[in-house]
């Protein structure tokens, strides 16, 4: 190679994930500061009143206003979009504003739009109770056969929603099969890569127009912020949903962006970590006697676990399992750990166990958990950065309280 040749990892495009999202984005002040910087500020000003004009007309960059852009809020947007390779990223407030934004930019009054039934409970509220209310109808299909979502696909769809794996039961949905059938009759896939993380799965490789992520979970990781974030083509975030954004204000605070794109830096290491020692805790689970089951995507228990190989690098960062017994054999165990919190966030630094029939799933009628496989002998845990052994002897000590 001819020194004069230009250093091919110049091109952002060139470096692997990790190097992209310790570096991709930063846009650095005249200050030179190595970590990015907080701008926290509303409003910007324009050297003349005809490049506020040329401004508002789009005909020159720069920023107007925190609601539209801040450049904190870019950075991030820029990282994630390297990391997920997206042509373009929006930051939001929550993860439920990204769902929100992604699936009512896309319809109208007279649209409908399938959804695997298996949500986390805020997205099942959107589609099964809001989207209707405003005139869009919703059908929601068992989303392990893709077959479910062709049957139920009518003239008027136009976007199809799932999650995969799906909370809590770590069910799988075939991305690449979905798509395909999204698109055949012209309706956008939206998948909420939650529980994969980006790390894990990549939706827009497998054919889906947008994801969406609560960065809230693993992205911060250690449970400081809430924030957001959809990736797409530039035509879809560019166009209707930076408008949505725009227009309806669920925008991501610059502090948020800050410590989210301090987050993304050792997501990697994170989620490589926490999904090992996930998998070493199923394969212990899965042989122990107060365990009825066990749940986790790349466990050769799990029935789709071809599936959950093909489409997921590890089998996440979550396991799921029922406990001999029912909800009072459940909270037994869950009361007696000492290392592992009750809490109901995920993807945290800190492991979380979670009885999903008593709460986030505690809103459903007992007939539609079960349909969704919540049995009150269910419980979720997020793993966390402790050591394994620790884990796994903490999990013991409650399974022997049974
Ligand atoms: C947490 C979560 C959301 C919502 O994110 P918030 O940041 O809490 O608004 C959406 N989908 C899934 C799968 C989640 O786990």
């Amino acid at each position: 190679m001819s020194p004069k040749e230009k250093n091919p990892l110049a091109d952002p495009s060139r470096r692997a994930p990790e190097t992209r999202i310790v570096h991709g984005g930063t846009e650095r002040s005249q200050h030179g500061e190595t970590s990015e910087a907080m701008f926290v500020n509303s409003g910007f000003v324009y050297p003349t009143s005809a490049d506020a004009e040329a401004r508002f007309l789009n005909k020159a960059p720069g920023h107007i206003y925190g609601r539209f852009s801040n450049p904190t809020v870019d950075m991030f947007q820029k990282r994630m979009a390297l990391l997920e390779g997206a042509e373009a990223a929006r930051g939001l407030a929550t993860g439920m504003a990204a769902v929100t934004t992604a699936v009512m930019s896309q319809v109208r009054a007279g649209d409908h739009v399938v959804a695997a039934r298996a949500l986390f409970g805020s997205c099942r509220y959107l589609i099964e109770d809001y989207l209707p209310r405003w005139g869009v109808a919703s059908t929601l299909v068992d989303g392990r056969d893709p077959a479910n979502f062709a049957a139920a696909m009518q003239p008027n769809t136009k976007a199809v929603f799932l999650e995969t794996p799906t909370n809590p039961t770590l069910e799988l949905v075939d991305i690449a099969a979905v798509a395909d059938i999204a698109h055949a009759h012209g309706a956008k896939l939206v998948v909420d890569n939650v529980f994969a993380t980006p790390i894990n799965q990549s939706p827009l490789q497998l054919g889906a127009d947008l994801v969406v992520y609560s960065a809230t979970k693993h992205i911060d990781g250690q449970g400081r912020v809430l924030g957001g974030a959809i990736l797409g083509s530039q035509e879809l975030i560019g166009g209707d949903i930076h408008t949505f954004i725009r227009q309806t204000g669920p925008s991501m605070s610059p502090f948020n962006a800050w410590t989210l794109l301090k987050g993304l830096e050792t997501l990697p290491l994170r989620v490589r970590q926490q999904s090992e020692s996930a998998a070493r805790i199923a394969e212990v689970l899965s042989g122990h006697s107060k365990v009825a089951r066990v749940f986790y995507p790349h466990h050769q228990d799990h029935p789709q676990v071809e599936l959950g190989r093909r489409q997921m690098r590890t089998g996440s960062t979550l396991v799921a399992f029922e406990v001999a017994g029912g909800q009072a054999e459940a909270f037994k165990v869950a009361d007696a750990l000492a290392v592992i919190l009750i809490s109901n966030n995920l993807g945290d630094a800190k492991s979380i166990i979670t009885h999903p029939t008593t709460t986030t799933h505690q809103r459903f009628s007992e007939e539609v958990r079960l349909d969704m496989g919540i049995r009150p002998s269910l419980l979720r845990l997020s793993v966390g950065l402790e050591a394994t052994d620790d884990l796994i002897a903490d999990l013991m000590y409650g399974l022997d309280q049974i």
